[in-house]
């Protein structure tokens, strides 16, 4: 099943070290999410938890620590998946900045100007799952104050590839800070990014050379 698959890639990719991090699926009004405190090598289909929209267990393994987070998120978005990860760059700049600001065009594809740092609270608890929702607004990704990032999709594939995107950005804002203070792309110039990219996506346009037809939405 999916959740295991990706487990697995996102420990092989280096988005996550040992246990850290989850995966989690909506179907209906069940959320399939990765087991608690097991290494990903060895989470095999039956593993897998099921949980209701609450976050109760209905079947499978031991859900998740950070469960609450992931089905607050199912119950106040579109979401039908949802990534957690540790992902060095990502986490090191939650430790430091309030925000990720737009120092590239690609920030768009999470519906928003940056990507926003949560309030620090202890992981597994309520209270982050509210201040992760309370950052998270209507974009699709968020940096969590001294953890790590949390983005959602309307597949796992799309969740996934978002977790990579926004780990590359965080990664980039970094190497660009080496060497100063990084220009900033102003909310008209990725107004613009987005509507040429759901132009592209949605209106038959020429096919992209570098991937921006994929980005819109
Ligand atoms: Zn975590």
């Amino acid at each position: 099943m999916e959740v295991v698959e990706y487990g697995k890639r996102m420990l092989r990719e280096g988005l996550v070290k040992g246990t850290s991090g989850n995966i989690s699926v909506r179907v209906g009004d069940e959320v399939a999410i990765s087991p608690g405190s097991m290494p990903y090598e060895e989470i095999g289909p039956d593993d897998v938890s099921i949980v209701d929209l609450e976050g109760n267990h209905l079947s499978g393994g031991r859900p998740s620590s950070e469960t609450p987070l992931h089905t607050l998120v199912y119950r106040e978005t579109d979401a039908a998946a949802v990534v957690h990860t540790h992902s060095i760059y990502a986490t090191t700049l939650a430790c430091t900045v309030d925000e990720l600001p737009a120092v590239h065009y690609m920030i768009h594809t999470f519906g928003g100007d940056s990507i926003a740092v949560s309030d620090y609270e202890r992981f597994g608890s309520d209270e982050l799952a509210a201040a992760v929702h309370a950052a998270l607004g209507d974009r699709r990704g968020v940096l969590l104050r001294n953890h790590g990032a949390v983005v959602h999709g309307p597949t796992l594939t799309r969740a996934y590839d978002l977790a990579v995107l926004l780990e590359w950005l965080s990664e980039l804002y970094w190497r660009a800070s080496i060497f100063g203070e990084p220009r900033i792309l102003s909310h008209d110039q990725l107004a613009e990014v987005a509507t040429e990219a759901g132009r592209r996506a949605y209106g038959g346009a020429e096919p992209s050379t570098d991937g921006e037809a994929e980005t819109g939405s």
